[in-house]
């Protein structure tokens, strides 16, 4: 016994973890009151958690470990966003970017490391695909930046937009979210304050609205299928008609919209022509449009449009009664804003 490998605790499900008690005599509850010290109360050894006899938690501690990820590096920027690198234990890293905002954080997080996708403007798209994360290794992101926090619940709202496609690692995301939205033993965030976004694998997105609460983000950034497949490859596999079709099966709550990610790339999407098809094709979504300026990085061949550009293509979308607004991303000057994001191996 004792020399078994110990098992990371968070690697396991909550009906695993209550079979797991109940082989040892233990009630199965202990699962809910272990994961809540996890999940709720931050704790990271099983030492802290006081209302468990101690002989119980030695028996615990012999059979598992709490994982979290090395903070390997943090980064502060300017603006009052922070950057965080993860190490893990096949010795990858990951990026987590956290946001302040008036009055809460926004927190960033990756669900893979690197990417697929080969999105042409995208830093980590430029790195290549390593490998998907575990759900751990989601929820641990989010733990581990919560619980350093002075005060965890101003950390209110998650996104993710760090490396990697969330719907490329469908089950683990899915996990991730269920777990980091589960109010009896999870991380009780609300659902409408977790959003997923997706360069657009349509028949995925569906799966996302039936089987978590998640909300929705899609990266659009062109609103022709030409100009789409130059900058993003997904496109070929699911043009822009296969894409909008599959949004018409995502579970949408009265009143509640999609949300549209536009990255803004000089001279390639940017023109008045691109202003009016976007409206056109989004024309009968209940929509949201961020505009995002594009964020140079190393070796990028593109450019950031003109700010007097900028502001006639979010003009155009206003007066065609559009909700859009301009997303200045945080932390440019530590890599940490959108598309910047390269930690990898
Ligand atoms: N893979 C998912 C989640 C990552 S989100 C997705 O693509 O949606 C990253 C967001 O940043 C996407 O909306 C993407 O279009 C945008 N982005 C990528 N590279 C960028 C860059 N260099 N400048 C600005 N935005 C960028
Ligand atoms: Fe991947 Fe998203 Fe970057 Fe595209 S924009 S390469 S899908 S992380």
């Amino acid at each position: 016994m004792q020399s078994m490998t110990r098992e990371d605790i968070t690697d396991l499900s909550r009906a695993a973890l209550s079979q797991w008690f109940a082989g040892e005599n233990e009630a199965p509850y202990r699962a809910a009151q272990v994961l809540r010290w996890i999940y709720q109360r931050g704790a990271d050894s099983f030492d802290a958690m006081t209302d468990i006899r101690k002989d119980l938690r030695r028996k615990i501690s012999e059979r598992f470990t709490i994982g979290r990820p090395e903070i390997l590096d943090t980064a502060a920027s300017a603006d009052g966003s922070r950057k965080f690198v993860f190490g893990l234990l096949d010795g990858k890293r990951i990026e987590t970017v956290l946001i302040p905002e008036r009055d809460h954080y926004t927190l960033c997080v990756s669900s893979q490391v690197g990417c697929a996708q080969g999105c042409a403007f995208c830093r980590t798209g430029a790195m290549g695909f390593s490998r998907n994360l575990k759900a751990s290794e989601i929820v641990a992101q989010v733990r581990a930046v919560r619980f350093s926090l002075p005060d965890p619940e101003r950390l209110t709202n998650l996104v993710f937009m760090g490396m990697g496609e969330p719907l490329a690692n469908f089950e683990n995301v899915r996990d991730a979210v269920n777990l980091l939205t589960d109010p009896e033993v999870g991380m009780k965030f609300a659902a409408r304050r977790v959003t997923v976004s997706t360069v657009g694998l349509a028949p995925k997105i569906a799966a996302l609205g039936r089987e978590t609460r998640a909300r929705l983000a899609v990266s659009l950034n062109a609103a022709d299928d030409e100009t789409r497949s130059r900058i993003m490859p997904v496109n070929r596999a699911y043009p822009i008609a296969r894409l909008l079709e599959a949004l018409k099966g995502f579970p949408l709550k009265t009143g509640k919209r999609i949300t549209f990610e536009y990255v803004l790339l000089s001279g390639v999407n940017d023109s008045p022509a691109d202003a009016r098809n976007l409206v056109r094709i989004l024309s009968s979504i209940p929509a949201k449009i961020n505009l995002i300026p594009f964020n140079p990085y190393e070796g990028s061949p593109f450019e950031r449009p003109s700010e007097d550009r900028i502001a006639a293509f979010h003009d155009f979308l206003i007066e065609k009664h559009f909700t859009a607004i301009i997303r200045r991303s945080k932390g440019p000057d530590i890599a940490a804003a959108c598309g910047q994001l390269a930690a990898g191996s």
